[in-house]
This record gives structure tokens, C-alpha cells and sequence, in this order.
């Protein structure tokens, strides 16, 4: 895709979030490029263009692909993680979004105090019970937070949440409604330890809702570079 076409999907996509985001009566929430599976060259453009943040979602694509990268953007990690993976990328990332249980949140603790860094990440929350896609019921999110507070390699700043892959939009509104209340909830409940300053939720299907309904961070990747598959042996949701 050349530059112009990039730009102009950009703005595309700026200005729908910002007229939902206004819809709803929030702010327009900040782009995360998500750029798995696509190679630098075509990344690098996105920088130009006034994008600062990236997400991708395999430690090993990340890892190759942060030389390039890491003086240009925030990238943040918003894959499932392995807790054995979490070294190789604990001095380069911005965020880590997809905590979601102690063991990985323990290994970030250790790596970041090895390499005396305070990592900012945002608790996963599975808000349809899809299980493969991580993330911890709601009902287990305050005790996972106060355990989690207790860490000081890392900072939880908020919410994650992957949407089911659906069409029907009252069932997804229902979902990012409930993610948004479930989000000032536990802002207003205050925790100590912890901030609820972000909401990182909806995708290239169904951004629009999630600025509607007051994600402060949107992730998208196709609607954005267009669809590139991953390399074989390895799936969307697998493991990074
Ligand atoms: C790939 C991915 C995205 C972006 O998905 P698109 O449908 O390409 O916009 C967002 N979040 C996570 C966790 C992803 O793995």
C-alpha cells in the first residue's frame, strides 16, 4: 500500500472515531497501530503520519523487528504472552495488555526489577467468557488487582478486552457498554496501588462501538495495513 492510500485510510478511521467518541461523550481514544505480520518497511511510514503507538502480538516478531521500530514508536504488547517469553521484550515495551494471571504477572515483576524498569499493563478481562482468548472473568478482577498491586515491577494503568468476532452489534454493545461500567466501577472503588486511567478495547470490526462506548485506546491492524496472514505454524490468538 503506498503512503497516500495509508493516510487516507488513517484519517478514515480518525474521523469515525472521533464523531463516536463524541456520540458517546468521551474523548477520541489514541490509535494503536497493531502491525503483526507486517514487515517494517511497512510500518515506518505510519510514524510520518503522526502514529506513535504499535502493537504486536508474538515475542519473536517483536523481537526481530524491534531495531527498527523501538526509536520511532511505543510498542505496545497485546498478545498473549508465555511467562518464559516476557525477558526478551521487558526493557523495549511501553504496555503489556494482556495480564491476566499472576504467574505471568510475578515474571513481570521479576524481569522488570532485573532490568529496573516499572512496567505499565493492563489487566485482560474476558467480557463474553471466551476462554481462548484469555483474559479473567470480571467476577475475579478486584482480587487479581489487589494481588497484583502488591508487584512494584509493574503498574496497572487498566482495562484490556478482546470482543467476540460477531456481527450482531446490540450483543457487542451490550459487551463494550458493560466493559466501560465494569472500568469506572473499579475506578471509582479505587484500589490502592493500581490506576484505571485506560480502557483498551475494539478492533478493525468494531471500533466504532468501542469509541462510542469510551475506550480510551483502539487496536487496529486490517482496517488500517489490510489483512496479512501469520506465518505458518501460528495463529491470531496463539501464544507470543
Ligand atoms: C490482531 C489483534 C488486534 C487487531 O485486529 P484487527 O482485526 O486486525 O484490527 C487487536 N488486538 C489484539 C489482541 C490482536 O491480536
Amino acid at each position: 500500500m503506498d503512503t497516500v492510500q495509508l493516510a487516507s485510510r488513517l484519517q478514515a478511521i480518525r474521523s469515525v472515531l472521533e464523531q463516536a467518541a463524541q456520540t458517546g461523550g468521551y474523548p477520541a481514544p489514541r490509535l494503536i497501530a497493531v502491525t503483526k505480520n507486517h514487515p517494517v518497511e511497512e510500518i515506518l511510514p505510519l510514524r510520518g503520519l503522526g502514529v506513535e503507538d504499535i502493537g504486536e502480538n508474538r515475542v519473536q516478531e517483536t523481537v526481530a523487528k524491534l531495531p527498527a521500530l523501538r526509536e520511532n514508536f511505543r510498542i505496545h504488547l497485546i498478545g498473549r504472552l508465555q511467562s518464559n517469553k516476557v525477558k526478551y521484550i521487558i526493557e523495549d515495551v511501553a504496555s503489556i495488555q494482556s495480564v491476566d494471571r499472576l504467574s505471568l504477572a510475578r515474571e513481570i515483576d521479576r524481569q522488570a526489577n532485573r532490568v529496573g524498569r516499572v512496567v505499565p499493563v493492563l489487566v485482560q478481562v474476558s467480557p463474553a467468557g471466551e476462554p481462548q482468548k484469555g483474559g479473567l472473568p470480571p467476577e475475579e478482577l478486584r482480587d487479581f488487582l489487589r494481588q497484583v498491586s502488591e508487584l512494584d515491577g509493574l503498574r496497572v494503568k487498566g482495562l484490556m478486552a478482546i470482543m467476540p468476532n460477531t456481527e450482531d452489534e446490540p450483543y457487542l454493545d451490550g459487551l463494550f457498554a458493560g466493559m466501560r461500567r465494569l472500568f469506572e466501577q473499579v475506578r471509582a472503588e479505587g484500589i490502592a496501588g493500581i490506576d484505571m486511567d485506560e480502557l483498551s478495547m475494539g478492533m478493525s470490526h468494531d471500533y466504532l462501538l468501542a469509541a462510542r462506548h469510551g475506550a480510551t485506546m483502539v487496536r487496529i491492524g486490517t482496517a488500517l495495513l489490510g489483512a496479512r496472514t501469520a506465518p505458518a505454524g501460528t495463529t491470531r490468538q496463539e501464544d507470543a
